[in-house]
């Protein structure tokens, strides 16, 4: 169908030419509501009338940035690489993504499960909710879709073949390369700085020596295509309750370097352990952030080479190419290039949420203006940490020995 933007008014009789959602509905009469609160896309809910929990979500893309309007036009292909990747996950990972009942690339649209029995994983802990599957399920996810999608298990064929379908995501990738790699370490009139973090602000974009490790950071970003990524995945696009994980928005999809996502998930939730000095003061909560710190990259690990194991022939290792002794030592390089590779991602992920574009609510949304500030400055100092020290971190352990030390 070609392009048009759907209304509220309109969504509904939309979803009814849809045979497979007419038969999902059972020719119910529907309502519809906007629900979305990102900052990019539309999100409608659309549910039967006689019984609500029947519903399902239906997001599309429109030509432009949803928060600031039509004046900052962002290509609509965007969803395109959201469609690609969440079919790559429900055929990789199905329990971690919601089921997906129609896409329409031409529309820019997807209709989806609605988690309706699910809350923002932000969210959750901000109200210090315990999941306590969480670290399971995530650590799967990320192992099962990292692995399947690299040169360790597709051969090459398949390999160039998928990341041809990623490679085009040239705008969200170049928000990326700007915003977490770039305009939040030097002065930019995007920045958000508070008038009493104004020092912290000059001091840090006086830093030269730290800026050669953003620049290594951001070349491994923008040239290693080892896997698929989801590309922005934070605590926002996770949707969880007590039983189950589900992995939502991977708009920024793309092929790049292993840690990416790893690193992005362990500042979110770095990010939320210092909110808690300031909003519950709850030591127990923040040492189970810390555990899950912990656990989700040893789970990751362990599951990674598990699979890695169990390949006999990729299109990295040919069979009889190399002894057991060796291509066990390799595999050991292999995942601490990650894990470091990780820790300096999760430090400008960190970084960047201090004075960049776009914070992270549990500490920007914190009103009182000191607290904020005292907050965003043991963020600073951990990122700063992760960054200047990325390739000499090389392990959990020392990664919360840090967390710990400077905050
Ligand atoms: P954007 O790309 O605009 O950031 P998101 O995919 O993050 O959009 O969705 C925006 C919001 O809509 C989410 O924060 C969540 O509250 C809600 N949402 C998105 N998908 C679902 C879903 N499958 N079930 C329930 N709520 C959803
Ligand atoms: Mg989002």
């Amino acid at each position: 169908m070609s392009y048009h933007i759907l209304k509220n008014q309109n969504i509904v009789s939309f979803v009814q030419n849809i045979p497979k959602i007419r038969e999902y509905f059972a020719d119910e009469r529907l309502i519809s509501k906007e629900i979305g609160d990102g900052n990019l896309n539309f999100v409608f809910l659309v549910q039967s009338e006689k019984n609500p929990k029947k519903a399902l979500i239906v997001k599309q893309a429109v030509p432009y940035l949803r928060c600031a309007g039509e004046s900052f036009p962002l290509s609509r292909d965007r969803m395109s690489f959201e469609i690609r990747a969440l079919l790559s996950y429900e055929k990789l990972t199905p329990s971690f993504v919601p089921k997906i009942y129609h896409e329409d690339e031409e529309m820019s649209l997807v209709v989806m499960e609605y988690l309706g029995e699910h809350i923002i994983f932000r969210l959750g802990l901000m109200e210090c909710n315990y999941y306590e599957n969480f670290s399971e399920h995530i650590s799967t996810f990320l192992a099962y879709n990292l692995f399947h999608t690299s040169s360790l298990h597709l051969n090459s064929y398949e390999k160039r073949q998928m990341m041809d379908s990623f490679n085009k995501n040239i705008e969200l990738c170049k928000l990326t390369e700007d915003f977490v790699f770039t305009f939040a370490y030097m002065e930019h009139e995007t920045n958000f700085i508070d008038e009493n973090a104004l020092e912290d602000a000059k001091e840090l974009f006086s830093k030269m020596e730290f800026r050669k490790n953003i620049l290594k950071l951001k070349y491994i970003f923008m040239t290693n295509a080892d896997t698929l990524l989801h590309g922005d995945l934070h605590t926002g696009s996770i949707m969880v309750n007590e039983k189950e994980t589900f992995v939502i928005d991977p708009e920024f999809a793309f092929f790049g370097p292993f840690g990416f996502d790893i690193g992005a998930l362990i500042a979110n939730l770095i990010s939320s352990y210092i909110s808690h000095f300031y909003r519950s003061g709850d030591e127990k909560y923040q040492e189970w952030i810390l555990k899950n710190i912990k656990e989700i990259y040893e789970k990751f690990e362990e599951k990674f080479l598990k699979l890695w194991d169990a390949q006999k022939k990729s299109s990295l290792i040919t069979s009889n190419f190399i002894d057991e002794k060796t291509l066990d030592e390799y595999k050991k390089d292999f995942m601490q290039d990650i894990f470091c590779q990780s820790v300096g991602f999760a430090g400008c992920k960190m970084a960047r949420r201090v004075f960049g574009i776009a914070g992270v609510e549990e500490i920007r949304g914190l009103e009182d203006l000191e607290k904020r500030a005292d907050a965003n400055k043991k963020a600073l100092k951990i990122g700063i940490k992760l960054i200047e020290n990325y390739e000499n971190i090389k392990n959990q352990k020392e990664l919360i020995k840090i967390i710990k030390e400077f905050s």
